[in-house]
């Protein structure tokens, strides 16, 4: 990563663009770049900089999401829409080569680290609808008033609104949650959005419970698992990560999204438009509530990854319909003319209702509930799929 045309090496203290940003400490990285906790001298705040890899192709990519989000920022003056505010770009040179660097606002964990935290055991209802109103309203802002298709929803480019003052944070990281310190970073990340009051709390009782319990690391972990409930957690979350989106009319690549939230219409290629980000917000959801993924796709003897989803979806979901299964340009590798797979033929089926209740101990109603929100927005055939206003204004989430 490190080498000509691939990251460039910040510290802490280096100045960009021409001095007005001061790194502070890295946030996170990707494929593409590292992103840095920043201080902005002209403003006095902290921001996010993203620091693309230096080679030709990087730096299209960044120049195409600076595109896309410089035209969410324009046309969402308040900024209450749920997409990661771009607040300023420009060209660094380092021993690697020139970088494009995005700045953006300062945001918190990702969902991916709040299912983990919460020891994938789903974050409750209550809480997984606070995130789904967030992010339908940001994918009803993309596709509706932007034309926009993020086409790689997932929990990891999901991140929650920072409440948290990096500067006054009483562990002095901000990010870097204190029971991961405490416990020695068993639980892969935690949460940002704590009050300051509350994390000097929890550090408090942290710390005595583990003194208490010193006999074993399983001891230690049970306490501090039991400690671990989400109140005080602003839940209000933004969409980043606009490096694989595009304008619905100028679509690139054919093959878009992480595979466990790829579309139907995607893996046999039939098109796709908005209504593929619908697809990956449902495994989302899901995901928020369970703690697990919906699908979790496996090649296996004889049949691909493809094959293998293309089965969990309709051992979950029922037959895909025969239109559908032979609409699309690789529906001959899959299926036969009937609409079965070709390889995989016997098929146990499990709805989405059976699952929660029998797999996840979800008492009826609340299985009924979110399945009654979940599975229109999992229905095979795109079109029928409904928008992210039509879901905003479903009776699950009012
Ligand atoms: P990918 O390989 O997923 O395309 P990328 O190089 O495009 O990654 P991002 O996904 O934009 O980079 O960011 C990488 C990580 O940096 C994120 O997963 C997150 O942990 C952190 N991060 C990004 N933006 C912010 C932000 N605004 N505030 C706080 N942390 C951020
Ligand atoms: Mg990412
Ligand atoms: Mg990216």
């Amino acid at each position: 990563g490190y080498r000509k045309g691939g990251y460039h090496a910040a510290r802490p203290g280096d100045r960009f663009a021409g001095g007005r940003f001061v790194a502070q400490r890295k946030l996170g990285w990707g494929n593409f770049s590292t992103v840095w906790l920043a201080y902005d001298t002209l403003e006095s705040r902290f921001v996010a900089l993203k620091i693309q890899k230096s080679a030709r192709d990087y730096a299209h990519a960044a120049r195409h999401e600076i595109e896309l989000l410089s035209a969410a920022a324009k046309a969402d003056p308040t900024n209450s829409k749920c997409v990661v505010r771009l607040l300023d770009h420009f060209k660094h040179t380092g021993p690697n080569g020139q970088h494009v660097c995005l700045v953006t606002e300062f945001l918190g964990d990702s969902l991916l680290r709040l299912i983990r935290y919460n020891r994938n055991k789903g974050i409750g209802l209550s809480r997984v609808k606070e995130i789904c109103r967030s992010v339908l309203v940001g994918l009803d802002y993309l596709h509706n008033e932007l034309g926009i298709i993020h086409t790689d929803l997932k929990p990891e480019n999901v991140l929650l609104v920072s409440t948290i003052n990096p500067a006054k944070d009483p562990v002095r990281s901000g990010f870097t949650p204190i029971l991961d310190r405490l416990v020695g970073n068993q639980y892969g990340g935690a949460v940002i959005s704590f009050s300051e009051k509350m994390l000097k709390m929890r550090a408090r009782r942290a710390v005595a419970k583990i003194s208490q319990r010193r006999v074993s690391l399983g001891g230690v972990a049970a306490e501090v698992d039991k400690e671990r409930n989400l109140d005080g957690i602003s839940l209000k979350c933004k969409i980043v990560d606009f490096g694989n989106a595009c304008w619905a009319d100028q679509q690139l690549a054919g093959e878009i999204q992480t595979r466990q939230y790829r579309a139907p219409e995607v893996i046999i290629g039939s098109g796709y438009s908005y209504s593929a980000d619908m697809w990956s917000f449902a495994c989302m959801a899901f995901e928020l509530a369970t703690g697990e993924l919906l699908f979790a796709p496996k090649c296996c003897q004889g049949c691909s990854e493809d094959e293998d989803h293309l089965a969990q979806m309709m051992e979950t979901l029922g037959k895909m319909p025969r239109k559908m299964a032979t609409s699309g340009t690789r529906s001959k590798d899959y299926f036969d003319r009937y609409g079965d797979l070709k390889r995989i033929k016997r098929l146990k089926f499990w709805p989405v209702d059976r699952i929660l209740v029998e797999r996840f101990d979800f008492t009826e109603p609340d299985a009924k509930g979110f399945t009654d929100f979940l599975q229109p927005i999992l229905d095979f055939t795109p079109e029928n799929r409904p928008s992210a206003m039509q879901c905003l204004k479903h009776p699950w989430l009012n």
